[in-house]
């Protein structure tokens, strides 16, 4: 079965409305009008509804970085998914490294906020991936079996769900996993995946490498039977290094 590679931008907490926007048109621009890739960018919140606008009519996909759980109520500072699809948002992700170890979410939180974003009609991408202390150990594909378990509830979603493999220890450090070593972990993540949702759900789910992609090791990276797109942070913040990532998928 053939799997649509998505290239995806994670702008983390950087740029301004002003950058943002403008980035966001020279992605859509770069992107063009595609058939054989997808794009998505995630923006800061409070940039959200500048870049819908500059994304509007494109072939870029608007993403958010996070998003909470309830759908409203008494929680200062959040964000439910409802109030993200009101802005244009089509895709969230959930469980990305940053929101596990700087703020502390655990899997139960990673399923609560995946099972908002689906429930709200949002695409979710599943963020998982062991930090090298994990990796050292031995327990990288026991990460993996814990983190993904929280797919067992969404088996009526699995067409807005992606999952990105991110190795901790490769996200932000220059250091990218060599190509066997995301090889390895996406063909073990699509195996756990056809154990949880079965064999046809496993066969379509874009499975995304992250950790330190940029345009020197991104086509190698992609070349990869299971790696089916690249989640960027520091290269999406230009368009100078991200075209070319995007430019590892053909564009036909
Ligand atoms: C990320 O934050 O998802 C990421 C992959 O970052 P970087 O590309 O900077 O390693």
């Amino acid at each position: 079965m053939s799997r649509t590679p998505v290239i995806a931008g994670n702008w983390k907490m950087n740029l301004t409305s002003e950058s943002s926007v403008a980035l966001a048109q020279g992605v859509a621009n770069y992107q063009g009008q595609p058939t054989s890739r997808k794009c998505c960018v995630f923006p800061a919140l409070v940039h959200l509804s500048a870049v819908a606008e500059a994304v509007a009519g494109s072939a870029v996909s608007l993403g958010a970085q996070d998003c909470h759980e309830a759908d409203g109520g008494a929680f200062t500072g959040e964000i439910s998914a409802a109030m993200l699809k009101d802005v244009g948002v089509e895709v969230v992700l959930s469980g990305h490294s940053e929101r596990r170890h700087i703020f502390c979410e655990d899997d139960s939180r990673v399923a609560a906020k995946s099972a908002a974003i689906l429930e709200a009609g949002l695409d979710l991408m599943l963020c998982v991936g062991e930090t090298l202390g994990e990796r050292e150990a031995g327990n990288t594909f026991q990460v993996l079996d814990r983190q993904l378990g929280v797919l067992s509830d969404f088996g009526a979603f699995v067409e807005r769900i992606s999952v990105a493999y991110e190795p901790v220890w490769a996200i932000g450090t220059g250091q990218s996993a060599t190509p066997e070593i995301a090889q390895n972990a996406h063909a073990h993540c699509r195996a756990v995946v056809e154990g949880i949702l079965g064999g046809e759900a496993a066969a379509s789910m874009p499975l995304l490498y992250g950790g330190s992609v940029n345009s020197s090791n991104a086509e190698e990276l992609l070349a990869q039977e299971d790696v089916d797109g690249a989640l960027v942070g520091g290269a999406s913040l230009d368009i100078e290094n991200f075209g070319p990532i995007l430019d590892a998928v053909p564009n036909v």
